[in-house]
Order: C-alpha cells, then sequence, then structure tokens
C-alpha cells in the first residue's frame, strides 16, 4: 500500500500515521519528523532546514524530493509506506509520480478536513515527546501527567513552530502551495476527503473505510 496523508497543518495526520502503520504493517515517513531529527543531530540537512521551519516556511523542493528518493528506495518500503506531510507542493507531487512510475504509482491520498479555526487551536495547544515523538495536546488528547509522555515517561515539548505567529504563516503556506494538491489527486482518481473534525478515533474509523480496511 503507498498511501499519502494530506492535509493542512494540525489536521491530524502525524496522530492517525502513528496508529494506521501499526495496522498495515508500512514505514511512517513523515518529513518534518526528518527534518527535526537532522536539526537534533546537527547535519548540514538540519541545519538548511531549520531556517525555513523557524518561519514557518516549506524546505525547498530539491532537497524534501531528495531525502524522500533515498528514503522510499530502502528495502522497507518494498511493500509500500505512509508518507506523512509529502507532497506539499505540485513540484514535490509530480517529482513523486516519477519515483513511482513503473511502481504502480499512489493506492490513495487521503485528505483529511478540518475547518481553519479549529486548526489554530489543535496547533497550538500541541505537546510532542522529546525521546519518542508522541503527540499530545493540552485539551483534546492531554497526557497523564503534564509535561511526561505516557509511553515513555520522556519529556513533553512545545514546537517553535508551534507558536501562533508562525502557525499562522504555516496556514497561509498550506492554502497557496499545498492546497491545489487536492485538485491535482482529484484528477488523478486518487483522492478520498475524510471529516478530520471529530474524535481521534471517528477519524481512524473512517480512515479505515477510505482505505478499504475492517479494523472493527
Ligand atoms: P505539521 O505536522 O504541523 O504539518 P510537519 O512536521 O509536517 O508539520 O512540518 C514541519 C515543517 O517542516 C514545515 O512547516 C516545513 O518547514 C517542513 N516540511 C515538512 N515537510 C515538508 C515538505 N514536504 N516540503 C517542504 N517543507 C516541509
Ligand atoms: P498534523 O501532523 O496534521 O500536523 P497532528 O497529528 O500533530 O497533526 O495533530 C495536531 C494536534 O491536534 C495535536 O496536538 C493532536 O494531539 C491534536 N489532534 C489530532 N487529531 C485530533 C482530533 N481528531 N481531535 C482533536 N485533536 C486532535
Ligand atoms: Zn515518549
Amino acid at each position: 500500500m503507498k498511501i499519502v496523508l494530506l492535509g493542512p497543518p494540525g489536521a491530524g495526520k502525524g496522530t492517525q500515521a502513528d496508529v494506521l502503520v501499526k495496522k498495515l504493517f508500512v514505514p511512517h515517513i513523515s518529513t518534518g519528523d526528518m527534518f527535526r531529527a537532522a536539526i537534533s543531530s546537527g547535519t548540514p540537512l538540519g541545519v538548511e532546514a531549520k531556517g525555513y521551519m523557524d518561519k514557518g516556511q516549506l524546505v525547498p523542493d530539491e532537497v524534501t524530493v531528495g531525502i524522500i528518493a533515498d528514503r522510499i528506495a530502502q528495502p522497507d518500503c518494498r511493500e509500500g509506506f505512509l508518507l506523512d506531510g509529502f507532497p506539499r507542493t505540485l513540484a514535490q507531487a509530480e517529482a513523486l509520480d516519477k519515483l513511482l512510475a513503473g511502481l504502480g504509482g499512489l493506492d490513495a491520498v487521503i485528505n483529511i478536513s478540518v475547518p481553519l479555526d479549529k486548526l489554530i487551536v489543535r496547533l497550538t495547544g500541541r505537546r510532542m515527546c522529546r525521546d519518542c515523538g508522541n503527540i499530545y495536546h493540552l485539551l483534546y488528547n492531554a497526557p497523564e501527567k503534564e509535561d511526561v509522555c505516557d509511553s515513555c515517561g520522556g519529556q513533553l515539548y512545545q514546537r517553535a513552530d508551534d507558536c501562533e505567529e508562525t502557525v499562522k504563516n504555516r496556514l497561509d503556506v498550506y492554502e497557496k502551495q499545498t492546497a491545489p494538491l487536492i485538485e491535482y489527486y482529484t484528477r488523478q482518481g486518487v483522492l478520498k476527503t475524510i471529516n478530520g473534525d471529530q474524535q481521534i478515533n471517528a477519524v481512524l474509523a473512517e480512515l479505515g473505510d477510505a482505505l478499504g480496511q475492517h479494523w472493527g
């Protein structure tokens, strides 16, 4: 299964992807996570990406397509993968189509739809685990103990780009650069839109239906 999760920042892509990949047995490929890992380890990629991420801008297509090309060429992607946060521009979508030419193309692109005003609340209340990357929300998915990860005991932090000002910029960038992909994938006949504005489990159930899975 080669799947793309599409949707604005805060739609719930990462939250759903974490659960989905355990059911589908494919790797979870998040360009945002890859860039954050590169920043933590201080690689040249991290240094370059950080400048864009801090401003809420996209990392240039050549760089982003390059890391995805390397990643999906790995042996663990042979049976498929779940892309989360890639592609985000038309150029990236076209590059992905080229990478997958001869491999049957994408099986599904799931567009997770959430109203704009809710996205701001979701993003500014998001907290992440420093150690395992688990995603929480102060109101909607709160950890049992404040600032402590339920699953690994790691410390929770707020992403620098989840401050209100950068969030607004990211939502603008989404509208201009990423939203056109909805039409692109509709034309290819692979797009399915689901309602992301409901409980996390209800979104997961709708995702399962859209992918033709029966998890009960
Ligand atoms: P969110 O989960 O809020 O949508 P991500 O973790 O996916 O955010 O991405 C964080 C940042 O990493 C983006 O704002 C952008 O700067 C960079 N980034 C992630 N994916 C891409 C991509 N496909 N193309 C360009 N930049 C990207
Ligand atoms: P994305 O990867 O699309 O940026 P995340 O999965 O990181 O989105 O979710 C953004 C924030 O919203 C997180 O704090 C997460 O806990 C919360 N969240 C995710 N799904 C839902 C939902 N269905 N209802 C309420 N909050 C949610
Ligand atoms: Zn953790």
